[in-house]
């Protein structure tokens, strides 16, 4: 703390992300990376575009992107907002929409970025349980709100509403800004984006960092009605023109347009994610169903702080999260078949080391 930071960053909480090590080589199921890399689409234009023309500025509009992100979901470009990641993404919607009178609405178990933006941009906020077996209940979200969001599916549980149960909170919710942030959606869910043509406040955000393989380049996006990117634009304007460079618009790109590499590696990932949930339940664990490329996970009778430690001196890192009602639970990125087969090996002999719980 010092004196000449304002009260409000001195009432702060910054998100803690998950730990990027540079001590040793971990196998790394803590952060939630795609274990396979970008397409080679995706490296063959950031050769090509890492030149002269990098004293340029870049797009401000980032139009190449915006377009590509169009065709994919057949939409307009107009309804197409790109970001410095979709946390970027969130923090602008954070402010354009939920700056309101009445309290925002989330989840209590949910993305933890969630009421840091909440804070920093003085939203007050208030969370709805989830259900006993972790499920959202969107029936259980009063109308009377100044926003909502969620995680479709959720982060870390990994458990997905349908497009139904969304779309009957749309048709009661009229009056404020629903987000469905779909950072996830991918490896198992169906994108409400094709709703925005009847449901002029829902704004679904998704990012490139997970199932793209590009977390390095930082890209995300929004996809709503026209009158809304209008406002994220406006946002965007006021802090800062050019929040994608050069390399990440034409690498997020080529990403986008890639849709075949991009299948099959969500595909692998779904297939080792329901390996590795069966040799997990051969082992005495809970495994939450999951449509994510992460599960979330609890052990009948060994506890989860411990698990985690054993498991990081053994070079494989997962992520626990010392949070209410889920802190005897360990959230596990999905990573290659080979890195899921090593994590099981290790669990197996931490659990057969026989000492005991306490
Ligand atoms: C990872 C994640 C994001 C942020 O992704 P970016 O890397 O900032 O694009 C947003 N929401 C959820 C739920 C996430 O898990």
């Amino acid at each position: 703390m010092s004196k000449y930071w304002s009260e409000l960053v001195r009432g702060l909480e910054p998100y803690v992300p998950g730990e990027q090590p540079k001590d040793r080589k971990y196998i790394k199921l803590n952060t939630n990376e795609n274990p396979y890399p970008p397409s080679p689409a995706v490296l063959e234009v950031i050769h090509k575009h890492t030149g002269n023309d990098l004293r340029l500025y870049p797009d401000p509009d980032g139009d190449i992107l915006k377009t590509a992100i169009a065709n994919y979901f057949q939409v307009k470009k107009k309804n197409v907002f790109v970001g410095n990641g979709s946390d970027e993404v969130l923090a602008f919607a954070f402010m354009t929409f939920f700056k309101q009178k009445k309290q925002i609405l989330y989840p209590d178990i949910t993305y933890s970025f969630y009421p840091v933006y909440s804070r920093i941009f003085e939203i007050e906020a208030a969370t709805i349980p989830l259900t006993g077996d972790f499920r959202i209940s969107l029936a259980d979200y009063p109308i009377d709100n100044g926003g909502i969001i969620f995680p479709n599916p959720n982060a870390p549980t990994g458990r997905l509403l349908t497009l139904e149960q969304i779309e009957s909170l749309l048709k009661r919710n009229t009056e404020s800004v629903v987000i469905v942030d779909e950072a996830y959606v991918d490896f198992g869910g169906n994108s409400c984006i094709p709703l925005i043509n009847n449901y002029p406040n829902l704004l679904v955000i998704q990012t490139l960092s997970k199932s793209r393989s590009l977390a390095g380049i930082r890209v995300g996006f929004a996809v709503g009605a026209s009158e809304l990117i209008d406002g994220l634009e406006r946002a965007k304007n006021c802090f800062n023109s050019y929040t994608l460079d050069r390399l990440a618009l034409v690498a997020a790109t080529a990403a986008i347009n890639d849709r075949i590499y991009f299948e099959t590696k969500c595909q692998a990932i779904i297939a080792t994610r329901e390996w590795v949930k069966n040799e997990l339940e051969k082992l005495g664990f809970e495994v939450i169903p999951s449509a994510a490329n992460f599960v979330l996970i609890q052990h009948q009778n060994r506890k989860a702080g411990e698990l985690f430690s054993a498991l990081r001196q053994r070079g494989v890192l997962v992520r626990y999260f010392k949070l209410p009602r889920i802190d005897n639970h360990l959230r596990v990125t999905i990573g290659t078949d080979g890195e899921m087969q090593e994590f099981i090996k290790q669990l197996q002999a931490i659990l057969s080391g026989g000492r005991p719980a306490t």
